[in-house]
């Protein structure tokens, strides 16, 4: 496109393509398609962009994948370059970075901060989307690439009393930039996911005292974050091209040591040996010792009987240490959390644990929480409630397809995409790292990179031979849809405890698998067959 036409498109909010969000996916998405020579728009709702790492700036929080292996591929320039300080980046670290990429990428001036699409709507006559934002601005273009997140949309908590609390009250979604004061205030917690298990140590060492309610006890594996050493530094760097090859080919995309061989053809003796060895490596690979803890019951078991018996090892006190034990389902069912100290937190005097499963919260009062058998006064209430997740950020966008088909009507019963990345009915509008695809189950800053270069492939080829549309076929999507069930059924992940991999943690979200368990590599290869296969499964106009 010469200067002049993109010039042109600008003042017509005319595009070729429109991405919303302006984190990894976004950002990546704007550099690869302008690169190709598309005139691109991103539309992002915060005031910054970073996405995820721009939001969540709670204390303690940070990556659970190692920084070497989190962060872009695509050019072995910026990985050289960018100089990680510890093994787990923290929050503040992961932006700078996010924003370092997007100056030497030149990127900001495509991107709209402040911009929230509500909504999105196919004009099938011109083939065009039409992008409304909350301000009332129209953009138009024949594309449109969802980067708005699996994990962006905050669960709204309704807690009874909440707003007649006279303290303050903080999201680990939307942590004040520049923090939050804690000296001397006594401070309530809620949730135990991921986030409030990074959040706790942290707000532990900061506040007077801290109470943590807890509705169910999660499995954490230790990080064992340290600072960064220059040799394993200089080791990755020399070595990041085969090394980023070999995580391509692994189930997460993580180079993680995966073992090769089932639990169940080893002894007990032997894998108690391999658990502690893997412990004391900690982070994710203690979930990639075996190759079957998520579809095998007895040793899923046994790994969980492991992590319970640490938990009770470094808990001192015996009735809290219980309370910690995760017990009523499988290990790897909810998201894994890896944590920096969480459970050694509980040994200090001033943390106490409060299990709302047998005494659950009453009410929110204006000076803290009544469980059914007690008070606890708080200045400061931290609610990390989790997401409504992988379709949360869609569905709150009014997208129309065809025939005035809106997605929120399609997806009613659950989400259904072709690959996670395109819906039927829903010409030209890509997903990256959507419901049906693996990404939260991988490193997904890569799971993003490879998304974003199917999808500038396949509107490659679309121009070459002169097509102006592609739609996914209804049946190739209705198969898709049943293989994602299929796999995921094989697994014991169904079981897992108001999990957000179905929709579990939302009350009234259909109950559904919501992310592909085939394992990233399998899909990925699979996402490049149906590529050299003309795009099989997809409709060219
Ligand atoms: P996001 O970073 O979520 O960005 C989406 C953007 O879209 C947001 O900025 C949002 O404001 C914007 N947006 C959404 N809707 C609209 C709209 N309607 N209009 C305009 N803008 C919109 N993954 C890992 O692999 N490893 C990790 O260690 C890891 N840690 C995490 C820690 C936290 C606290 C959280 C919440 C998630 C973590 N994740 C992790 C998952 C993380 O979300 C992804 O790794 C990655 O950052 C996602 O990038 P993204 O660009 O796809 O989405
Ligand atoms: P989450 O895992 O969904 O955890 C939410 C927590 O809030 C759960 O403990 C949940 O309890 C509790 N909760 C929800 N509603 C509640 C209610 N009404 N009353 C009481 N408790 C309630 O959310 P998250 O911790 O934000 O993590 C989401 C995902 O983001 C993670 O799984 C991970 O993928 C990513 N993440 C990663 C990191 C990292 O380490 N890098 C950090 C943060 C987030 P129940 O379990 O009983 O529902």
């Amino acid at each position: 496109m010469s200067e002049n036409a993109k010039q042109h498109a600008r003042e017509a909010c005319e595009y070729d393509v429109i991405v919303v969000g302006a984190g990894f996916g976004g950002l990546y998405a704007l550099h690869k398609l302008r690169s190709e020579g598309y005139s691109v728009r991103v539309l992002e709702a915060g005031e910054a962009i970073g996405g995820t790492w721009y939001w969540n700036r709670y204390p303690g929080a940070r990556c659970d994948i190692e920084s070497f292996q989190y962060s872009y591929s695509f050019s072995d320039e910026i990985q050289q370059e960018w100089e990680w300080s510890e093994l787990y980046a923290a929050q503040p670290e992961i932006l700078r970075y996010i924003n370092y990429v997007a100056d030497k990428l030149d990127l900001r001036r495509d991107i709209e901060l402040n911009t929230q699409v509500v909504a999105a709507t196919f004009d099938d006559i011109e083939k065009k989307w039409h992008v409304v934002t909350r301000a009332g601005e129209l953009l138009v273009a024949p594309f449109c690439v969802m980067a708005s997140g699996c994990l962006s949309v905050p669960l709204s908590l309704s807690l009874k009393g909440l707003e007649a609390f006279e303290g303050q009250v903080y999201r680990t979604f939307n942590w004040p930039e520049g923090g939050v004061d804690l000296a001397g205030k006594r401070v309530g917690l809620i949730g135990t996911g991921s986030s409030g298990i990074q959040a706790t140590p942290r707000l532990a060492e900061q506040a007077d005292h801290l109470t943590v309610f807890q509705r169910t006890p999660n499995f954490s594996i230790p990080a064992h974050n340290r600072k960064m050493e220059q040799k394993y530094a200089r080791d990755w760097k020399k070595a990041y091209r085969e090394r980023r090859l070999q995580a391509l080919e692994t189930k997460s995309l993580i180079l993680l040591n995966a073992g090769l061989k089932p639990g169940s053809a080893v002894t007990r003796e032997e894998r108690q040996e391999e658990f502690e060895a893997r412990w004391a490596v900690g982070g994710f690979g203690f979930m990639n010792m075996f190759t079957d803890i998520s579809t095998n019951k007895e040793v899923n078991d046994h790994v969980a009987e492991f992590v319970r018996s640490k938990i009770v090892e470094i808990v001192r006190d015996p009735v809290t240490a219980d309370k910690l034990c995760p017990k009523d389902y499988p290990i790897g069912s909810k998201r894994i959390c890896v944590d920096t100290d969480y459970f050694q937190t509980f040994n200090r005097p001033n943390v106490k644990l409060v299990d709302i499963q047998t005494d659950p919260i009453v009410t929110v009062t204006p000076t803290g929480v009544r469980t059914q058998s007690a008070e606890h006064q708080f200045n400061v209430l931290v609610l990390a409630t989790g997401f409504d997740a992988m379709t949360g950020a869609m569905l709150r966008i009014d997208i129309t397809g065809v025939g005035g088909q809106k997605l929120k009507d399609k997806w009613a019963e659950g989400p259904r995409t072709y690959l996670g990345m395109a819906i039927s009915g829903f010409p030209n509008m890509f997903l990256i790292t959507g419901p049906g695809s693996p990404s939260v189950l991988s490193n997904m800053v890569t799971a993003v990179e490879l998304h974003v270069d199917w999808i500038a492939k396949c509107i490659a080829y679309l121009k070459q031979n002169e097509y102006v549309a592609v739609e996914a076929e209804h049946q190739a999507e209705e198969k898709w849809v049943a293989r994602v069930n299929e796999l995921g059924n094989g697994t014991l992940i169904p079981k897992g405890k108001n999990s957000w991999y179905m929709g579990a943690n939302v009350p009234g979200k259909p109950r559904v698998i919501l992310p592909f368990l085939g394992g990233a590599a399998n899909y990925a290869k699979i996402c490049e067959e149906i590529a050299n296969d003309r795009y099989s499964g997809f409709r060219f106009i």
